[in-house]
């Protein structure tokens, strides 16, 4: 039955649900149970309106926009589900998060997706254990709106429908968004919400070439949880399977800078969009090793100088 929230002070609010529950004590001696559950109703709503008024003083009145305020108020830090159901005082909690993730953009990450991606190597966030993150735990990672998430989560959902693979698809969704940064929680949504969805992200970097890059791989200035398909191309076929920890190896040793001439990211241009790419100096098809030490860090247009020497 539809009910108007209680605006009250937390302090009226819980005394009068001490009360409630006072009286509570003799209907427990009722032989009818449905009298009991209806003497009970009114201090659930009671309980809800108690943690909703909790934030009565930030002055926002929708459900949502206390849970934004209360992830705002906690950036990069574990959240569970229980206090966003608390301080939104409403049972949908659960789709009113999604709401602020997929409609207006707030980088709220579960914690299934965190910590599918902690497992592939491809975050590590300040006094958080990622891999031991629950579903029902969140964390927004930046406080900066993301406004084109939007649109972005719109085709996601049409590649997500397609019969494809689960690894397909994340390319599909990488490449039409190449150059610009997608969240772990829109790849996982792509892949049909399947574990191997960060395994297959890792495969398409490492096995097939494709240059996707995170904060723990590649592109320390982007930020935790996004990924980003830097060209829609692939490297040369010589140049992939490079596992990840020496590929972070190689770039960290060259200062995420191009060997040759001296280009790095911060340099990145609209009409010059490079990427670096690893290259290696005894070609791998002549026996050189995916090793720290026969490989170095070349901006795509280097690169392709180098070997079309
Ligand atoms: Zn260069
Ligand atoms: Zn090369």
């Amino acid at each position: 039955m539809p009910r108007r929230p209680d605006r009250r002070m937390p302090e009226a609010i819980n005394k009068e649900l001490r009360e409630l529950l006072e009286d509570f004590q003799q209907k427990l001696a009722l032989d009818d149970l449905r009298e009991r559950v209806l003497a009970l109703v009114p201090a659930y709503h009671l309980l809800r309106d108690l943690g909703s008024s909790l934030m009565l003083a930030e002055d926002v009145s929708a459900a949502r926009d206390r849970i934004l305020l209360y992830f705002q108020k906690y950036p990069i830090t574990v959240i569970h589900g229980d206090e966003l159901m608390v301080v939104s005082g409403i049972q949908d909690w659960p789709r009113r998060t999604r709401e602020l993730r997929r409609e207006y953009g707030w980088a709220i990450a579960s914690g299934v997706t965190l910590k599918e991606m902690s497992v592939e190597g491809e975050i590590s966030i300040e006094g958080v254990n990622s891999s031991s993150l629950r579903p029902e735990e969140y964390i927004l990672l930046s406080k900066t709106q993301d406004r084109e998430a939007a649109l972005r989560w719109k085709i996601a959902n049409d590649i997500r429908r397609t019969k494809q693979a689960v690894r397909d698809k994340i390319l599909e969704f990488l490449r039409k968004n190449a150059g610009s940064a997608v969240t772990g929680e829109e790849l996982r949504y792509v892949g049909n919400d399947k574990t191997e969805w960060a395994r297959r992200v890792r495969e398409l970097r490492t096995e097939q070439g494709w240059p996707i890059a995170t904060h723990n791989t590649g592109r320390p200035d982007l930020p935790i949880g996004v990924y980003i398909l830097e060209k829609d191309r692939q490297s040369p076929v010589h140049d992939r399977n490079i596992p990840d920890p020496v590929r972070r190896a190689v770039l960290v040793r060259d200062g995420y800078a191009c060997r040759m001439c001296g280009w790095n990211h911060n340099q990145w241009d609209r009409s010059d969009p490079r990427n670096l790419e690893l290259h290696h100096v005894k070609e791998h098809a002549k026996g050189g090793e995916n090793t720290e030490e026969n490989l170095i860090s070349l901006c795509n247009v280097c690169h392709d100088k180098v070997h079309s020497r």
